[in-house]
């Protein structure tokens, strides 16, 4: 993979010239958060950690029309868009490696393979906050998934090349960077040194998959059940997550349809409902059991790896305290803040 060094003051004029190949995103502040937003790149926060919405959206936007009635006819509908998306950190392109996986690898998703060849992706360095896991997830770094990643450094960014895409597009822009040097490569070294240093969370997840195989059965799952609201904002907010609904809209006036995918979630109780009124998961704690060990073990199962990257997300976002950390130290009997854990109520 190769190297090259980038001035700071480069890189604002460098994400302006890649309008050229279609609109820059890129993280700024809204409110609390970060949100990912088409804006000039002197907007765009290089300190922001993890955004509201995962890059996830815009490969699988939220609702997205994929085919039309009309004229007693279908047709393919996309909003196909060129983008570059800059700001991703390593969790982040992680998480869209998996969806790589699940949305191409057996069944191919042709909505979703246009939408990741129409954009480029620009991954940015990041130092964790006290929420931060991906250390742990060994998700922390990332060598693949990326047409260009900047690492910044004190005085400069270092800048890795991952495509050949990439490689285009610093070629023709060869004012903007420089060969690396010894000096480069050591205040790097000392750059992961430092990084390291500062993750917080401290949790064993060996053997995790086993463990969360062989609670089965545990009372954990009603504990955290008869907590949990059902309001699907930790499958929202994963990164990983990938389901979806979908749905007909018909203008009866029109005698028009729009067949409509939206983001859907298994922590609804309508998610497992089939007809005839029957809902294999009609108990919250079977809903969380679901998603746990889908995430921690199906995946692992499956693809080789779980589908956690350690973003810290669900962990900020949950309003009662349910999520990858604490019911992993609920499970392994850790010390555990979450007020669910310490009660005896069984969800049904
Ligand atoms: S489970 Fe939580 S920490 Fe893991 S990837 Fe999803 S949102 Fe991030
Ligand atoms: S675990 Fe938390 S975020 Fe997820 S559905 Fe339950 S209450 Fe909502």
């Amino acid at each position: 993979m190769r190297v090259f060094k980038m001035k700071k003051g480069n890189i604002v004029p460098f994400l302006r010239s890649l309008e050229e190949f279609g609109e820059v995103w890129g993280p700024v502040k809204k409110g609390d958060n970060y949100v990912y937003a088409h804006e000039d790149p002197e907007k765009f926060d290089l300190s922001a950690l993890r955004t509201l919405i995962p890059a996830k959206k815009f490969f699988l936007p939220q609702k997205s029309t994929i085919l039309k009635f009309k004229n007693g006819n279908w047709y393919t509908h996309s909003d196909c868009k060129k983008r570059v998306i800059f700001g991703l950190h390593p969790c982040d392109i992680h998480a869209l490696n998996i969806y790589d996986e699940f949305y191409t690898r057996v069944y191919e998703d042709p909505y979703y393979k246009s939408n990741k060849e129409a954009t480029l992706i620009i991954g940015l360095s990041c130092l964790p906050d006290e929420h931060c896991f991906c250390n742990l997830t060994d998700t922390s770094t990332v060598e693949k998934g990326f047409d260009l990643f900047f690492t910044e450094l004190e005085d400069k960014f270092l800048v890795w090349v991952g495509s050949p895409r990439g490689d285009d597009i610093l070629a023709k822009r060869s004012d903007m960077v420089e060969d690396i040097t010894k000096e480069d490569i050591k205040d790097y070294i000392e750059w992961r040194k430092r990084r390291e240093n500062m993750f917080k969370v401290d949790l064993s997840f060996t053997g995790l998959p086993e463990i969360v195989s062989a609670s089965y059965d545990s009372d954990i799952w009603d504990k955290m059940g008869s907590a949990c609201l059902s309001c699907g904002t930790c499958t929202m907010v994963c990164p990983t997550c990938t389901c979806f609904d979908v749905e007909d809209e018909y203008d009866i006036r029109a005698d028009e349809m729009n067949r409509n995918r939206k983001w859907y979630s298994c922590m609804f109780r309508e998610y497992s409902l089939v007809a005839g009124g029957h809902n294999f998961r009609e108990a919250r704690a079977e809903r969380l059991r679901l998603w746990y060990t889908h995430k921690l073990v199906g995946f692992m199962s499956e693809y080789g790896d779980p589908a956690c990257v350690g973003c810290g997300r669900c962990v900020v976002s949950c309003p009662v305290g349910i999520n990858v950390l604490s019911i992993v130290r609920a499970l392994t009997g850790e010390k555990n803040d979450a007020f669910w854990a310490k009660t005896e109520v069984k969800q049904i």
